[in-house]
């Protein structure tokens, strides 16, 4: 594994930074207040072909690779968590089409998904299941050369603004995906607002009453939903949250080595207090180490290494939990400012706080890292 960027990675690196601190870094806090990233942010990322970053150069998209990918989802979650929770699950939905649908399917939706012209949200989760996907009750029932949907889906992020949903529901029994347009008959949208964190991702409810989705919108074969369509979508999610947190805990050190270097308590700055430079010397080790597993998990998807798949559940408990840990430290270090609209050291915990539910809870994966036959279980402390 080559951990030395290449001289391409340092440049995409320095052009998703200097977009994110000149157009997110400044107006984060606002979108956080108003609960949603106005349209043209929306364009701007666009424009830039920050939707398209994973997607196939043949489709308009960038085609780069997985640390590329990683470290833009690094930088916008650095600015604002909610703009890169949008960013992701189009990802996720792109990915989905890509591995499991049909040329069809990728010439009629990567193209306009790389652009950015067609927003597509991901909606498995339920009000009676999470954790435990199997638990889907949304059905589909096969009706002439169509499918007839009915259920809910709850908590799907971007789901304001997206042109069409990923749907995971099951027909006869059996698990599938289907795309969904937003204007379909028998959809309703409704808002979901007051969110803890990425209060801004304009998440939504889904309610199906009959309505009538064309079986060519079916992606992946039926019964392959689950296992496969919505499993390798999560997987792609779980990458990029885990590069999301690191831009947390980067944006809450951050602060709270500016703050602790600019005020003093007891005649001397924070910084020079033991307590407090203890936060600092955790939160910047944990930094690394998180952002050193993401590599790893970005090395072995390059290379098409299986490992890849534990390597992102590793790394997106590390870091989830670092951003957390990080973005606590942070509001402690900014005393009662840190609770205020002040600084957004408040905004990094409340949104760190959702990395450790979201594409897996903390609890999922403990329960996943060392699961499996033993002697899979002891390669992964080599
Ligand atoms: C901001 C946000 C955005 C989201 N976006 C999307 C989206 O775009 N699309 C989508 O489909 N979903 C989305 N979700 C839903 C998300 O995937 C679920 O919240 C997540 O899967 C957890 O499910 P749950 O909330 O129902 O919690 P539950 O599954 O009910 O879990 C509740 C608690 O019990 C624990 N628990 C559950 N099972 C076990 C177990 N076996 N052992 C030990 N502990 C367990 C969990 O860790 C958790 O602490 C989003 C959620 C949030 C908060």
């Amino acid at each position: 594994m080559d951990l030395q960027l290449t001289h391409q990675h340092e440049a995409d690196r320095a052009e998703f930074r200097d977009f994110v601190d000149r157009e997110i870094v400044p107006h984060a806090d606002r979108f956080d207040l108003e609960e949603r990233i106005p349209r043209d942010t929306i364009d701007h990322v666009a424009a830039r072909g920050y939707f398209g970053v994973s997607i196939p150069r043949e489709y308009g998209g960038r085609g780069s690779d997985m640390i590329t990918y990683g470290l833009l989802h690094e930088e916008i979650g650095r600015g604002c968590s909610s703009l890169r929770s949008i960013i992701t699950v189009q990802g996720m939905v792109a990915h989905a089409i890509g591995r499991w649908g049909v040329p069809a399917q990728h010439d009629a939706w990567l193209p306009p998904m790389a652009a950015g012209r067609r927003l597509v949200a991901f909606a498995l989760s339920e009000p009676e299941a999470g954790s435990d996907p199997q638990a889907i009750a949304c059905a589909a029932t096969r009706r002439r050369g169509e499918y007839v949907l009915n259920g809910r889906k709850k908590w799907i992020t971007g789901g304001q603004i997206a042109d069409a949903f990923l749907v995971i529901a099951r027909a006869e029994g059996k698990p599938g995906a289907w795309l969904v347009d937003r204007d379909a008959p028998g959809l309703t949208i409704s808002p979901i607002r007051g969110l803890l964190g990425v209060r801004a991702s304009m998440l939504s409810e889904l309610t199906f009453s009959d309505c009538r989705v064309p079986g060519e919108r079916l992606v992946g074969r039926l019964g392959f939903g689950l296992s496969h369509v919505a499993f390798s979508s999560l997987d792609h999610g779980r990458y990029c949250v885990a590069w999301g947190a690191v831009g947390i805990g980067q944006a809450a050190l951050r602060a709270s080595l500016d703050y602790a270097g600019t005020r003093r308590q007891h005649g001397v700055y924070l910084k020079d207090h033991q307590l407090i430079r203890r936060m600092l010397s955790d939160g910047l080790t944990n930094l690394a180490a998180a952002r050193l597993l993401c590599y790893q998990a970005a090395c072995r998807r390059d290379a098409g290494d299986p490992r890849a798949v534990i390597d992102t559940f590793m790394a997106k408990y590390f870091a989830s939990t670092m951003a957390r840990r990080a973005a606590d430290d942070c509001v402690q270090i900014h005393g009662a400012s840190g609770c205020s609209g002040d600084y957004p050291a408040q905004r990094y915990l409340r949104d760190a706080k959702i990395m450790e539910i979201i594409e897996g809870t903390t609890q999922l994966q403990q329960l996943t890292i060392a699961q499996g036959p033993y002697e899979d279980v002891y390669e992964k402390v080599h």
